[in-house]
């Protein structure tokens, strides 16, 4: 059995990203994974801002890390970014394969360790993936092939568990899928709660921790992707009043609640929270015409809505 020596620092790195996102959330700026980790007394980074393939001195034989070269201003990841197949696609660092960099992936790859990828959603922003494998070198597209472990999981030191290679690929394979959904899921709320300056579309709450980013088409429709046009910031409750249909959108922006809802007296949440919506129009709409919703996605939505509040 191949031993990790690094293997301490990496459980410690691990440890500290899970603390870090408990307390900021499942995406990180670089200023917070820039901060680093504490291990035996020492501060180590996570990652560099230049480099995409990293370790800390301290680790001697493959890397820690792995980071995506920042998207372009303006740009959002979008489906056609992540392959649908063996995993994700992380370029050389340069050309050869046996350049300093590309040797510690080589070696991350035998050892079978797991490493952090520290995915790219905007500038400046990263949803941290771990733990991730090295899972195969293709010299023609000068890449590596990454798979995904379990999500957010403890890692196990390697050796721990019955590894039969075929199932664990499967697994993985599986796994890797799982990722690319919730990735999608993940730079989706990021973009549109950015677009809505972190506040609710319909009542301006603007605690992010309570905010979602709900579809407008559902994200069954296959018109229902993950984009900023499909997408209004909510605050859980509205979310949840629209995807009941009890809040409709009008196309030209003005909410309308449920019938059965304005027949209905209660406190302060149904009287203002809801109710007081009624023919209000919408509180927040993104500065960037092309990121407001898309017109006949309202319009589509709302004559469900219709349908709902009129049966
Ligand atoms: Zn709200």
């Amino acid at each position: 059995m191949t031993q990790d020596p690094d293997w301490p620092i990496r459980v410690a790195a691990i440890t500290a990203l899970q603390q870090r996102v408990r307390q900021y959330g499942e995406v990180l700026s670089w200023d917070v994974i820039d901060a680093g980790f504490t291990y035996r007394g020492e501060t180590l980074h996570f990652a560099n801002r230049a480099r995409g393939i990293f370790w800390p001195r301290q680790m001697s034989e493959s890397a820690l890390s792995i980071k995506t070269t920042v998207p372009r201003q303006g740009r959002e990841a979008r489906y056609d970014d992540l392959p649908s197949d063996e995993g994700f696609e992380y370029k050389f660092q340069g050309e050869d394969v046996e350049g300093r960099d590309n040797r510690r992936l080589v070696r991350a790859m035998e050892l079978d360790a797991p490493l952090i990828y520290f995915y790219g959603i905007e500038p400046g922003i990263y949803a941290p993936i771990w733990p991730v494998y090295i899972s195969g070198v293709d010299l023609t597209a000068k890449s590596f092939t990454v798979a995904s472990g379990p999500p957010g999981a403890q890692v196990q030191a390697p050796g721990s568990f019955a590894a039969d290679p075929r199932l664990l690929t499967l697994e993985r394979r599986y796994t890797t899928v799982q990722v690319k959904k919730r990735l999608h899921q993940v730079a989706f709320r990021q973009h549109v709660l950015h677009a809505y300056e972190q506040r609710c579309a319909v009542c301006r709450f603007p605690r992010r921790e309570l905010l979602d980013a709900a579809h407008i088409l559902p994200d069954r429709d296959v018109r229902g992707r993950p984009e900023v046009p499909n997408g209004l910031s909510l605050c859980k409750l509205h979310h949840g009043a629209f995807d009941a249909d009890l809040l409709g959108i009008r196309p030209d922006g003005v909410i309308e609640i449920a019938q059965r809802l304005m027949d209905e007296h209660d406190g302060p949440t149904l009287e203002h929270g809801l109710k007081g919506f009624a023919g209000k129009p919408l509180g927040i709409l993104p500065l960037l015409p092309a990121q407001r919703p898309r017109p006949e996605y309202l319009e589509e939505r709302y004559a469900l809505f219709r349908r709902t509040r009129d049966s």
